[in-house]
């Protein structure tokens, strides 16, 4: 880059701020509380671009461009309304390149009275702040983060002393506190939950035409920051050739209302159902949008409700769609603060395995794992079924070191951020907290994979085989996990169907399946 071009330092104001308020990179709403109150005569924002967030995991190109976008977008905002603001971009090669050193040397150069930031997301971030923050002497105010239904506080309370804790129980209590399709007293439709409802595969012709979600294309700025990353981080995995992922809160909006009005009605049957080139089903895809908090959880939850009480959706959908943000994704950040740091460490079963190359590629003769790794790596996207029942629990059957699992998860989707995805992945896919929220692993053999969709049609493996030259992977490792932890599942009264299945195996079946898991994952890498 030539000296002409390069960009310069943040301009030094002429005297320190009162308030500088870090806004960081998922807390992109003009309610972020460290914005309350904000005096343009006295604060300051500041927002920090760095390599160092796209590399610390091994970060999908369109994981990068969506936070650089989106960032960049709310910063023009905030510069339409004349708030002062400084902004580090990413390329400012006169910057240092860690977020943590760019932040020290922000506050040694502008001596704010306070540094003021909402609860950062992550259990690092809110440390790196602290340590920041004191070595340059500047106070540090946290916020609470006012974008989730059930603050950390809230949560702890719920959770009490006990050991195993439940979703269900909290998603009821947050329908009664905020009143959410609840007739009076009682479950809107009779029941809490309609689970039973929304579990079924398609039939062999599969799901036909889908109305496709809106993609936005992209404007000037997303342009830059797709080519910046283009050039950066090359190596790293993923394209970016479909991005069009919503990166304003305008877009958001949109987003969301194309998706109340053309897929939330068919969003409940079919929720856990896979098939190829249909990466996207009925799903509402507004995971980005509302990690990065360009949408309120509750406008989501309020806009599904009255959908369903102008009769435009059933009820089964509804609640199949309300449990999963004001049930799900409200448990889930509060768990991960319950748990942190420990989450971060968890290994129930102890494995030590490396995470197969193909991971990264794609490339593998698993159709399964085809599929799912490669929507993952065209959209930075795959549903909840697929990362949980597809390349969730082949890492937990393949006895994958969680952390390496995790790392790859936190890389590879446009909605990763830890608070999310730490908690689902060691959590409810690998059970590597020995099951704090859920009541036994989620297993099921490669016949699961195969009534659920299309994928073993013509695939070079059998899904009903356990043994032999074209069993399937998912098949045999999930029977070697059953027999390998006979003694503790069996313990487990959720997983006694699956045991009685295992104890009706001859000893030389059971051999036969321990030598096949065997050689199997001793040549991982070639599946
Ligand atoms: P839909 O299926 O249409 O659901 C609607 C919304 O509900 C989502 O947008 C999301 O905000 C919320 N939601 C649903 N399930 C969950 C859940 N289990 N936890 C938190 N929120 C939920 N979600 C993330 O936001 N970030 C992650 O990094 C992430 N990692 C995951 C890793 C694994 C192994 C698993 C099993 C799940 C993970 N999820 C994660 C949860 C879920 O898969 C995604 O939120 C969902 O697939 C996003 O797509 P969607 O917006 O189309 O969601
Ligand atoms: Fe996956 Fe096994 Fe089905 Fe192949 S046969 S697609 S490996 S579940």
């Amino acid at each position: 880059m030539s000296g002409a071009t390069r960009p310069k330092r943040p301009a030094r104001p002429a005297r320190p701020a009162r308030r500088l308020a870090l806004v960081l990179g998922d807390q992109l709403w003009l309610g972020n509380p460290a914005l309350a109150d904000f005096d343009p005569a006295q604060d300051r924002v500041l927002m920090i671009e760095a390599a160092s967030e796209a590399t610390h995991v091994w970060s999908h190109k369109a994981r990068i461009a969506i936070f650089l976008s989106a960032m960049r977008h709310f910063h023009q905002q905030l510069v339409d309304r004349d708030w002062p603001c400084s902004y580090l971009k990413l390329e400012d090669e006169l910057l240092p390149l860690s977020f943590q050193e760019r932040l020290a040397q922000v506050l040694i150069e502008l001596r704010p009275e306070t540094l003021t930031v909402c609860e950062p997301g992550e259990w690092r971030m809110l440390a790196l702040l602290q340590d920041t923050a004191r070595a340059a002497e500047v106070p540090l105010q946290v916020l609470p983060d006012s974008h989730f239904m059930c603050s950390r506080e809230e949560f702890v309370q719920w959770a009490g002393p006990r050991r195993q804790l439940r979703m269900e129980y909290f998603y009821r209590q947050m329908r009664q506190r905020y009143e959410v399709l609840m007739d009076g007293d009682e479950p809107a439709g009779g029941r809490w939950n309609f689970d039973a409802d929304n579990r079924k595969g398609f039939a062999a012709a599969g799901p036909g035409p889908l109305p496709q979600p809106l993609q936005f294309a992209p404007d000037a700025i997303t342009q830059e920051v797709l080519q910046l990353v283009e050039q950066r981080f090359q190596e790293h995995p993923g394209s970016l050739a479909s991005f069009g992922w919503p990166v304003t809160r305008a877009q958001a909006l949109q987003a969301l209302d194309g998706f109340i009005a053309q897929r939330l009605p068919a969003f409940g049957t079919h929720q856990d159902a896979m098939w190829t080139g249909m990466p996207w089903g009925w799903h509402a895809l507004l995971s980005s949008s509302l990690n990065l908090h360009l949408l309120d959880p509750r406008e989501v939850v309020k806009a599904a409700e009255q959908a369903w009480r102008a009769g435009a959706v059933p009820v089964s959908g509804v609640e199949g769609f309300i449990r999963q943000i004001l049930g799900w994704r409200e448990f889930i950040r509060g768990m991960y603060w319950l748990d942190m740091p420990r989450m971060a460490q968890a290994n129930h079963f102890g494995h030590q395995r490396a995470l197969p190359a193909w991971y990264w590629t794609g490339k593998t003769n698993m159709r399964c794992m085809q599929a799912a790794i490669g929507q993952t790596l065209e959209h930075g996207y795959a549903h909840h079924i697929q990362r949980l029942m597809v390349t969730g629990q082949f890492a937990l059957l393949a006895e994958i070191r969680p952390q390496e699992v995790c790392d790859w998860y936190l890389a590879v989707y446009v909605d990763a951020v830890e608070w999310a995805e730490l908690p689902n992945v060691a959590g409810m896919a690998l059970f590597a907290d020995g099951g704090r929220f859920t009541s036994k692993p989620y297993i099921a053999s490669g016949q699961y994979i195969k009534r659920m969709s299309n994928y073993c049609k013509g695939c070079v493996y059998r899904p009903e085989l356990r043994v032999g030259e074209n069993a399937c992977p998912v098949t045999t490792l999930y029977w070697n996990f059953l027999d390998r932890h006979e003694s503790e599942l069996q313990r487990n009264p959720r997983m006694l169907p699956m045991m009685r299945n295992l104890t009706r195996l001859e000893p030389p079946e059971r051999d036969a399946i321990r030598l096949q898991a065997a050689n199997l994952l001793d040549k991982i890498d070639d599946l």
